[in-house]
Order: structure tokens, then sequence, then C-alpha cells
């Protein structure tokens, strides 16, 4: 290469991290296909009816559903990063509700099935939620407890060769539509940390209520539940993982779904810039592009910076998490940074496109609103601050 090549500024250099391979090319391009074809187009339809089930048994079908599970259990046997690009490419949907509920059931409620269950478990729960045959959700909010996991009262009382679930659960993603639940119970209320007890209940049990659907600010198209579980009896085999360990189990699976949070806050932060920069191109006022007066150029450098910024602690953290660290501070920081970029971007945007900003055709509100839940959805920005505190012996 000429010295003069490599002196040259390129501002269009693809911007492909160390941790993504060729492979990783082009399952992203098939995700981002599959997602501008058959998801986005939907979008609309989608913010008022809920996204159907056909999307969950569709992508199951193209094996989006398991993409770093062995293929033994019909996933594709990819490494974490292969979640990162779903999680990315699924931003494309322009609908935060449709990400949100397929993460929940790739990256939230089916790691603990196939880290802590049986083989039988894993046949029953994990298999057909591969195969997108089976929704999952994840119950660990109660209307009395979110932040405060340990406060939860939900209760499983053995019970011979059962057990006996009573409790609520609420703003359960996927709640609605869901075959099955990882459900976070308090089996011992004297043992503290040790007295917390995951299950896999079925959602057509007996006693399980599936309560109003929540109206919700944005994610629309996602489906969010009350649920009541009144007398549900469970064999003692759907204890999932070990009875008294729910709590470490949960605040494991913490960690992977904030993880994938914060990539998919970056992913969506992405989008808004894209769409925005087009637009600050083509809109004219005082005889120019609104793009080239220097306070918007200037906020476009910023929300670059931020963003970027946030996409490199991601990258980052999931290639410790990889490479089997269990980083929390890190995914503390990437997960809080992630979600206030993504508000923050969101509102910038809408700024630049003025009074279509604030326009429901233009999609923008949308990313502003459904943005505003990852600072609160999966430990809100207070939580990660105080786990980053703490990380220091504070
Ligand atoms: C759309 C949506 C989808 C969701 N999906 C699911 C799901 O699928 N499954 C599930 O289990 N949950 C789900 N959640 C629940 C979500 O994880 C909780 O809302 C979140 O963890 C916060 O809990 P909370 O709402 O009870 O708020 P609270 O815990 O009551 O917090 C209220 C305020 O107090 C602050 N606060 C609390 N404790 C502290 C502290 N120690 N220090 C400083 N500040 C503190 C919080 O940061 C917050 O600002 C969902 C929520 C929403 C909105």
């Amino acid at each position: 290469m000429a010295t003069a090549d490599v002196l040259k500024p390129d501002f269009q250099s693809r911007k492909k991290h160390f941790i993504f391979s060729e492979e990783h090319d082009r399952l992203r391009e098939s995700i981002g296909r599959f997602v501008e074809k058959e998801l986005a187009p939907h979008a609309e339809e989608w913010e008022e009816t809920t996204f159907p089930d056909s999307v969950f048994r569709r992508m199951g079908e193209l094996g989006f559903l398991g993409l770093s599970y062995p293929e033994e259990y019909g996933g594709q046997g990819g490494d974490y990063y292969c979640n990162i690009v779903l999680a990315e490419e699924m931003a494309k949907c322009n609908s935060g509700g449709v990400a949100m509920g397929v993460a929940v059931h790739t990256d939230m409620a089916t790691p603990p099935v196939f880290l802590f269950g049986t083989e039988e478990q894993k046949q029953n729960y994990l298999v057909p939620s591969i195969a997108g045959e089976k929704i999952s959700c994840l119950g660990i909010t109660e209307p009395d407890a979110g932040s405060d996991v340990a406060g939860i009262k939900t209760r499983a009382v053995r019970d011979g060769d059962e057990y006996v679930i009573n409790g609520s659960k609420t703003f359960i993603t996927n709640g609605h539509r869901a075959d099955f639940i990882v459900l976070v119970t308090k089996t011992d209320p004297d043992a503290g940390y040790d007295g917390f007890t995951l299950f896999l209940v079925d959602m057509d049990s007996e006693g399980v209520i599936r309560e109003k659907k929540l109206e919700k600010l944005g994610m629309h198209s996602s489906d969010t539940a009350l649920l009541a579980f009144q007398d549900v009896r469970v064999p003692a085999d759907a204890v999932l993982g070990e009875v008294g360990k729910g709590f470490y189990h949960i605040m494991w699976e913490l960690q992977g779904e904030r993880l994938i949070g914060a990539a998919g806050s970056v992913a969506g932060a992405q989008r808004s810039f894209d769409k925005t920069l087009q637009y600050a191109l083509e809109r004219k006022a005082f005889g120019r592009q609104i793009g080239k007066f220097q306070v918007i150029r200037h906020k476009f450098a910023e929300m670059a910076t931020k963003i970027e910024t946030a996409r490199q602690m991601v990258y980052t953290t999931a290639w410790r998490f990889q490479n089997g660290e269990y980083p929390v501070r890190e995914i503390s920081i990437a997960k809080l940074y992630a979600s206030r970029i993504a508000v923050e971007v969101a509102d910038e945007c809408i700024q630049i496109h003025g009074g279509a900003g604030y326009m429901k055709e233009v999609g923008i509100e949308r990313a502003w609103r459904d943005s505003r839940l990852n600072r609160i959805g999966a430990g809100t920005d207070e939580i990660m601050l105080d786990v980053i505190g703490r990380s220091y012996g504070l």
C-alpha cells in the first residue's frame, strides 16, 4: 500500500470489531435480511396489536432462537457474540417491543434452563424453546418488590411430592403468550439469600391466572402481564437448579440479561442516529442543510462519541464474558451507560427532527419511548450505580 493511501483519513472504514469473525458477518446479514423483510414492515401494526406468536416459530425455524446453544438441543453451537449480533440486528425491526419479547426468550428465560436444568427439563423446555414451539417468560418482579429481589413474597411450600405456589408477579414480558415461566420463589423465608428456589411452571397449570395486559409508555408491541399464582401445584422435579440457590441463580441470569440489554440499547441508539443523519442531510432551513449548522453537526459528534464509547464497553465486556469471566462491575457499567445514552440520543434525534420528530409516523418518538424502559428494566440506573459503587468496597 502506498504511503499516500495509508495517511489518507478514512471516515468510512468498516466498524468491524475484533470479536467478530466472517461467520458473525454472515449471521448478521442473514438476521438483518429477515428483520428488515419480515419484521420491520409490521412495526406500526404490531404497536397496536402486539406482535404475533408466529414470530417465535419463524425465528425458531431460521435457527435464530438458539444461536449459542449446543446443536444437540437444536441450537447453532455459536459463541456469545452471536447473541450480541442478534440483539443488534433486532434493533432494525423499528419496534423495541419485538426485540425485547425475543430477547426475554433467548437471553433471559432460557439461559437458566440451559445452565441449571436437568436433561429432562432441557428436553421439555429448552428444545421446544429453541425451535420456537414454546414461548418463555421470566418472573422475578412482584407488585411489592422489584429492585429488592430478596423482598419477593411468592411462596413455594413442599407438600409430599409436590410444591404449592402462591403469590403474584408483575410487569412480566411475554406473560400473556408464554407456555412456561421461570419463576423465582421463596421456599424458606427464614434462610435469607439461601431461601430462594426457581421453578419451571407451565402457564396452563391450574391456579395460574393471567390478569390484565398492562398499558405502557412504550414497547407497545410487547405483552406485559400481571400474573397471579393461586395454589398452583407443581411436581418436585419442577425445581430449576438447586433448592435454596434460586437467588444466586437469578443473580447470574441478570448479568447476561443486562449485557444483552446494553447491546440492544447501543444498536437502538445507532438506528436513531442513522435515521436522523439522513434527515439532517435532506432537511433544509435558512437555505442550507440543517446538518451543516455547526450546532447540529456537534450534536452528531456528541452522539457518535457516546454511542461508540458504549459500544466498545459492550464488546469488551462481551469478550470477557465469552472468555469465562463474570465481570459484574463492567456489565453494570455497560448497562448503565448504554441505557442512559440511548435515551439521550433518542431525545436529541427528536430535537434534530424538529416537529417531525414529535410525529408518530417518523418513528423517532417511539425510539425515545421504547429506550426509556432500559433505564428501569433488568435493574434500574440507581441499582447499577449501587452495584458499581459497592464493587469498590464502599
Ligand atoms: C415494560 C417492562 C417489562 C418488564 N419485564 C420484566 C420481566 O419480564 N420479568 C420481570 O421479572 N420483571 C420485569 N420488569 C420489571 C423491572 O425489572 C422492574 O420494574 C425494575 O427492576 C424496577 O423495579 P420496580 O419497578 O419494583 O421499582 P422499585 O424497586 O420500586 O424502585 C423504585 C425507585 O426506587 C429506586 N430504588 C430502589 N431501590 C434502591 C436502592 N437500594 N438505592 C437507590 N435507589 C433505589 C429505583 O431505582 C427506582 O428509581 C419489567 C418492567 C417493565 C417496565
